[in-house]
């Protein structure tokens, strides 16, 4: 997507600054907002705008320069992380494979017909290298079942520990900065939202504080949702366990809450 995004630009004449680090934006609620940055050679300078998007991700500039007073942020941080890794193998599946196991969330996911993204739930705080001969294991432990389904394994040439958290920053529009993405919002990846989620803002900038932040509150919910529906917690008491597995019933035995689980994975229609 970067790819095609930098090669539209390109073709339109654009001009892409690389290797710049934004450091402030200005004059927000005048006719015409500042972004200050320092160059790949370390020189400051500024860039007058009509409008600037703040698609700086969670930890960018965009979102602090919307003042605090005018600024709402909501959030929940989950007790536990992602270990994932990327590997040389093939397919163990043809489509995606989520498991609620009692020893934690999986994912099996397809990156390329030879490399495959696989995750395993984790305490956030753990650190990579306490897993290292173990991650095999876990993960085939995780999806194994009566119909003795094994994972085909290979080389793992990555693996790092992600957090998870819900997080909204309202409004996502201050006077000519609109915040699009994870400047915005973050999502669990639970729900496999976030960067679909970020495209659509920028489809939405027209309309911005009313339709987008509806769809990016339904978007919420649905990766909360399955976050709560599919991971285990220290916390979890024998309720909690039932429930999940009342909800995974529903969801895998009925089409009326297939369906509608299908719909929001898919996605929600514009507008
Ligand atoms: C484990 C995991 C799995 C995921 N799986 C999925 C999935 O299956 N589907 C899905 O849709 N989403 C998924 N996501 C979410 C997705 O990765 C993010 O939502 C998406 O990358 C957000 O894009 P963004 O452009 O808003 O922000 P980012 O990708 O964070 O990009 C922000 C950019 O801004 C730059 N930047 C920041 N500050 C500055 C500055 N001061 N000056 C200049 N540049 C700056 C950064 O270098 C970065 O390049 C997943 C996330 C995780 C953690």
């Amino acid at each position: 997507m970067l790819k095609d995004l930098i090669a539209a630009r390109m073709a339109v004449g654009g001009e892409i600054l690389f290797g710049t680090k934004v450091t402030a934006v200005d004059g927000l609620d005048g006719r015409q907002p500042v972004i200050r940055f320092a160059g790949a050679d370390g020189m400051q300078a500024g860039l007058d705008c009509d409008f600037i998007v703040g698609a700086d991700g969670a930890y960018g500039v965009g979102r602090a320069a919307i003042p605090d007073g005018l600024r709402r942020d909501y959030q929940r941080v989950y007790p536990f992380g992602w270990f994932g890794i990327l590997c040389n193998a093939l397919p163990s599946s043809e489509e995606l494979i989520y498991a609620r196991h009692d020893l934690g969330f999986a994912l099996i996911s397809n990156r390329t017909p030879e490399v495959q993204r696989m995750y395993f739930q984790c305490d956030p705080n753990d650190k990579v290298e306490n897993w290292s001969d173990r991650i095999w294991a876990e993960l085939q432990a995780r999806v194994a079942g009566e119909d003795g389904f094994r994972l085909i394994e290979g080389e793992i040439f990555q693996r790092n520990i992600a957090p998870m958290r819900s997080y909204v920053c309202e409004p996502m529009q201050h006077g000519r900065l609109f915040l699009a993405g994870d400047a915005a919002h973050t999502v669990p990846p639970t729900g496999a939202k976030g960067l679909n989620l970020a495209a659509s803002d920028v489809f939405l900038l027209d309309r911005y504080s009313t339709t987008a932040q509806r769809r990016v509150w339904r978007a919420q919910h649905f990766s909360w949702w399955m976050t709560s529906m599919l991971h285990r917690s220290e916390t979890d008491s024998a309720f909690d366990e039932r429930r999940q597995m009342a909800e995974l019933e529903l969801v895998t035995g009925t089409v009326a809450a297939a369906t509608s689980l299908a719909e929001n994975y898919v996605g929600l229609p514009f507008g």
